[in-house]
């Protein structure tokens, strides 16, 4: 049902991203907490009301268990506040504290789990609302006892394009190489091959525990490792071959023989993660980790971790 900003209380800051701030808050008359994100008035119009309208449609029907429930945007004098669904955590926080904290590996049947779902979530935006995310990262996965979910869809990539446009470049580290190369400019046509890239990285991202390149110090740098070194490819003895394959055609340079969403869900890898047995071994996994988590996080905080 309707609801204003007046009917939130706010609960304090999760997180705070390249161009807003994500909030906690609790809908007053129903106990409803929420995550609120405020996004500042940069965007222009066009941009916001396209942002808006894709939301609207996911709200109303939100079919797939891996995409984040949104329960309604606010729209102020150019700000925009965005309701959705309240998370534990979000992909990032989670591998880094299990690699970084814990010491400890995370298992390759929940990888598989997690790739799975986030693949799942990325085909639905896709093959049913023609959606491209163009923001894929860990920060944009998120996490709960029961689940895992994607968020920012069409939001993200949108507003980004639209400051960068007006403001510097700005450091994209999850662009794939035909994003970054000036000599491949593709135009305004985003390919969801560009997400399978970034999708890519991610899974590299929580296999290993480290995002696999050195931080660049500037475009030119991120352009000659991307564009100009040799391809990024995932070996590891703990991993199985399946898992590497998989994450290694993601991360074909040449992005017209990256695999689309629907080739990758017959991959085996994330095939055998397809059932029930797998999903409750999952949860059973995230659950354990949440508690954890809620008890460490005093003494553990986000940083970079150098490869
Ligand atoms: P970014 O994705 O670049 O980190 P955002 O502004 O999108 O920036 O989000 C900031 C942080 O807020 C994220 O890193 C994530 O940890 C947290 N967050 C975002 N949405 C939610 C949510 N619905 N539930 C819980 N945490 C969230
Ligand atoms: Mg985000």
């Amino acid at each position: 049902y309707k609801f204003s900003l007046n009917d939130l209380i706010d609960d304090g800051i999760i997180g705070e991203g390249s161009f807003g701030t994500v909030c906690k808050m609790k809908h007053e008359k129903s106990g409803t907490m929420m995550a609120v994100k405020y996004i500042r008035s940069t965007a222009d119009e066009q941009c916001q009301k396209q942002m808006l309208i894709e939301l609207d449609i996911v709200m109303r029907e939100n079919t797939c268990p891996h995409i984040i429930q949104f329960y309604g945007a606010l729209l102020e004098e150019g700000d925009c506040w965005i309701c959705m669904e309240l998370m534990n955590t979000s992909l990032d926080h989670f591998y880094k504290f299990i690699y970084h904290k814990l010491n400890q590996f995370i298992p390759e049947n929940i990888l598989a789990y997690i790739t799975l779902s986030t693949l799942q979530a990325l085909d639905y935006m896709k093959s049913r609302w023609k959606i491209i995310h163009r923001d894929v990262k860990p920060s944009n996965i998120l996490v709960s006892r029961t689940a895992i979910k994607l968020c920012d869809f069409g939001i993200s990539g949108k507003l980004i394009d639209s400051i960068t446009k007006t403001r510097d470049a700005g450091y994209r580290p999850y662009l794939p190489p035909e994003r970054i190369d000036p000599m491949r400019a593709t135009g305004d046509g985003y390919d969801v091959r560009s997400d399978v890239w970034s999708f890519g990285i991610t899974i590299y991202e929580i296999c290993t525990g480290y995002f696999p390149f050195r931080e660049w110090k500037s475009v030119f740098d991120q352009l000659q490792q991307i564009v100009e070194g040799p391809p990024l490819k995932l070996t590891i003895d703990r991993l199985s071959d399946d898992c590497k394959d998989f994450v290694n055609i993601c991360l074909n340079k040449d992005e017209n023989q990256r695999p689309k969403y629907k080739q990758l869900l017959e991959h085996s890898f994330v095939q055998k993660a397809n059932n029930l047995q797998q999903k409750e071994n999952t949860i059973a996994y995230l659950s354990d980790i949440i508690d954890d988590l809620e008890k460490n996080t005093d003494t553990f905080r986000l940083c970079y971790y150098l490869p």
